[in-house]
């Protein structure tokens, strides 16, 4: 464990530039982009041209090579300010490009991850399917080999940006007798491609502005240069994905605590009841400090995990077996802790709003609703404890 809790002078300059970008671009489209239920494509325009798609990529990929530290204060930073541009960037980034990074051959990288971390190509991540959620294992979409080729079919569920991306990553069966261990394999499926076509597009309670797509595949056609990682391991590629996945989304479940409790501080000492400002009594200042701890043991956890992150490198050959226990644990306990605290932050804040915390359009509003799904996305937190429990009867405390 390495300990120093202080970010270097780069990574504080990296953080206000973001913040002012965020402002200035960002949090002016965020309410209407709420309201209309419509993908924010000027201010993602703007994000992908400020390399904002590539944080965590080595510049020789075309990123800003500031790795997950870096990527984590991007991800706290638009916590702050909408989580829909958070989703966004992260399905691109933690579940798109981490397989390409980790697992790509260089032909890919130059083919995928330059114009990815550039901005120029955006990605998702296809796991999920109508009969495989938390089993996620249990893959149904076929790959079925044909030659040299590959033939996919099947029915890929929720794909966040499924129906903006230029590329997704698509887990698929190549051997259903072998399940998770040895059976499920990666690809790299291009739209446009014949019969790869995006299904249903879901209505959903907060996320607004990001797409959820069903992906159809009717035997859809690819060469082994659309194989990413080694056939039969894509299991292994999708949890590494999201390994890194976990600890971006607690940076920003950790970013909408903080503009919660922001928000709901400043709101409790302007807001007059009984003749003084509610900060006065202490039922609201009990619920202000317990936001205080909360945020202050998540930034620990959340920064620590990243950093942990970055120290393993980007080449999972050489993890060593306790490492790679060490950061699928820490992963898990960052996602389960980080959203469930958010959500609770969230709720105490908006109970502090009082009526106007119902109102629809008011930030915080829109901040409870879109919190709830970092419960449930990227593995639920019923599968993060299971995670954390078998680690503990393996390894112990
Ligand atoms: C807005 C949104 C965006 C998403 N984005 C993506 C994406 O980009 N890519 C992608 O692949 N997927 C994505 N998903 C899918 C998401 O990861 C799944 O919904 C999630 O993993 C849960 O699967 P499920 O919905 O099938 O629930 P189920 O697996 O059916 O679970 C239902 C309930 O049973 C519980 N449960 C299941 N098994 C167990 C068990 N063994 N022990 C205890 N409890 C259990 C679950 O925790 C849950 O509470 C997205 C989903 C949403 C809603």
């Amino acid at each position: 464990m390495a300990i120093d809790f202080e970010f270097t002078a780069d990574q504080e300059a990296f953080r206000a530039a973001v913040r002012e970008f965020l402002q200035r671009e960002v949090a002016p489209v965020v309410a209407e982009m709420d309201e209309r239920e419509e993908f924010p494509a000027a201010s993602v325009r703007r994000m992908q041209q400020e390399g904002y798609f590539g944080v965590p990529i080595p510049e020789e990929y075309g990123g800003l090579g500031l790795g997950k530290v870096g990527y984590c204060i991007l991800l706290e930073e638009l916590g702050k300010v909408d989580a829909s541009h958070g989703t966004i960037v992260g399905a691109h980034t933690s579940l798109g490009t981490t397989p390409l990074l980790y697992f790509g051959t260089e032909d890919q990288k130059r083919r995928y991850l330059v114009p990815a971390a550039k901005g120029e190509r955006l990605l998702a991540f296809s796991l999920t399917e109508p009969g495989s959620g938390s089993d996620s294992g249990a893959v149904h979409t076929l790959a079925e080999r044909s030659g040299d080729r590959w033939i996919l079919t099947g029915t890929k569920l929720y794909v966040s940006n499924g129906r903006e991306a230029d590329t997704v990553v698509v887990l698929a069966a190549s051997d259903p007798t072998r399940g998770p261990s040895g059976g499920v394999t990666a690809f790299l499926l291009d739209k446009g491609l014949r019969g790869f076509s995006v299904g249903r597009c879901e209505r959903k309670m907060g996320l607004h502005g990001t797409s959820t797509a069903e992906l159809l595949l009717d035997h859809v056609e690819v060469g082994p240069e659309q194989v990413l990682g080694p056939v039969g391991l894509g299991f292994v590629v999708a949890m590494t994905a999201l390994d890194v996945g976990r600890v971006s989304l607690g940076a920003a479940s950790l970013g909408g605590m903080e503009a919660a409790a922001a928000g709901a501080l400043a709101f409790a000492q302007q807001r007059v009841q009984f003749g003084a400002p509610i900060a006065q009594h202490q039922a609201i200042q009990f619920k202000l400090a317990d936001m205080a701890m909360r945020i202050q043991a998540l930034r620990y956890l959340v920064y620590h995990a990243a950093d942990h992150q970055d120290r393993l490198g980007t080449d999972p050959a050489r993890w060593g077996r306790e490492a790679r226990h060490d950061k699928t644990r820490e992963a898990a306990t960052v996602k389960c802790l980080a959203s469930e605290w958010a959500s609770d932050v969230i709720d105490q804040a908006l109970q502090i709003h009082g009526g106007l915390g119902y109102i629809r359009g008011t930030p915080i509003e829109r901040a409870y609703r879109d919190a709830r799904i970092s419960e449930i996305f990227e593995g639920t937190n019923e599968i993060q404890r299971l995670v954390v429990a078998r680690d503990l009867l393996e390894r112990g405390f």
